[in-house]
C-alpha cells in the first residue's frame, strides 16, 4: 500500500504539480481530502515559518504526515519586499494586478531590479521537521507582459531567458520554478526515504 502524505493547501494547481511529481512513490491528499477547510493562519514573520505553521496544523489535528509550502518574491532594492506579504502586498484584497502596480511604482527610477522567488516547503515525517527550498534569481522589468501564470509572473523575467515567466508559459515555467526546485528536493528526500523502509 502507498503512503499516504498531506500537502496542506487548497490550490488545486499546485495540488496537480506536486501529485505528478510525487504520485508514483505516493498518495498526496489535500485538505479537501480530510475535509479540512479551514485557513490556516499564516502569522509567523518568515517564509519557512509560515510553511511550518500550515504542516503543523496537520499534523497535530490530524495525527497524519503533513507538508506545506509558502513562496515570496524577494526584491534587493526593497529589502526583500514583499517577501511573506506577496500575496496582499497592496491591501487585503488580494489583487494580482493591484500588487504588481506598486511593485512598479515602487521601482520607478530604481536601477537595481535584482529579485528572485522564494518557495519553503516544511515536511513533518515521523515526529520530525525537515525544511526544502527553491530560488530561481530574476529582473523586475517596468511594465507587464505576457498572459500566462499568475501573480507577479509578467513583471518578472528569469535569469537566462529574455522574456518574463508570463511570456515562457507553464511548461517553461514549471520546469525551471522556484516550486519546481523545492519539490524537486521534496521528492528526492522522499525517494530515498522510502528506499530505506523496503
Ligand atoms: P503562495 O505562498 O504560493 O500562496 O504564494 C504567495 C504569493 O506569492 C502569491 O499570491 C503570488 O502573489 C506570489 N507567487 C507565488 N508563486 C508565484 C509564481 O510562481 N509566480 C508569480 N507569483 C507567485
Amino acid at each position: 500500500m502507498k503512503q499516504k502524505i498531506v500537502f496542506a493547501t487548497n490550490n488545486l494547481y499546485k495540488l496537480k504539480e506536486v501529485s505528478q511529481i510525487l504520485g508514483d512513490k505516493i498518495e498526496v491528499l489535500s485538505l479537501k481530502d480530510l475535509h479540512c477547510d479551514v485557513d490556516i493562519p499564516e502569522t509567523a514573520d518568515t517564509l519557512e515559518g509560515n510553511a511550518l505553521l500550515k504542516a503543523q496544523y496537520i499534523n497535530k489535528n490530524y495525527g497524519l504526515d503533513a507538508f506545506a509550502d509558502d513562496t515570496g518574491l524577494e526584491i534587493e532594492a526593497l529589502n526583500n519586499e514583499p517577501g511573506i506579504y506577496s500575496a496582499r502586498y497592496a491591501g487585503e484584497g488580494k489583487s494580482d494586478q493591484a500588487n504588481m502596480l506598486k511593485v512598479l511604482r515602487k521601482l520607478e527610477g530604481v536601477g537595481n531590479r535584482n529579485a528572485r522567488f522564494r518557495t519553503v516547503i516544511a515536511l513533518i515525517m515521523d515526529c520530525k521537521t525537515h525544511l526544502f527550498e527553491g530560488v530561481i534569481k530574476g529582473t523586475i522589468i517596468g511594465e507587464k507582459r505576457g498572459e500566462a501564470g499568475f501573480g507577479y509572473d509578467p513583471i518578472f523575467v528569469p535569469e537566462g531567458y529574455d522574456k518574463t515567466f508570463a511570456e515562457l508559459g507553464n511548461d517553461i515555467k514549471n520546469d525551471i520554478s522556484h516550486r519546481a526546485k523545492a519539490v524537486k528536493e521534496l521528492s528526492d528526500f522522499l525517494t530515498a526515504k522510502l528506499h530505506c523502509r523496503i
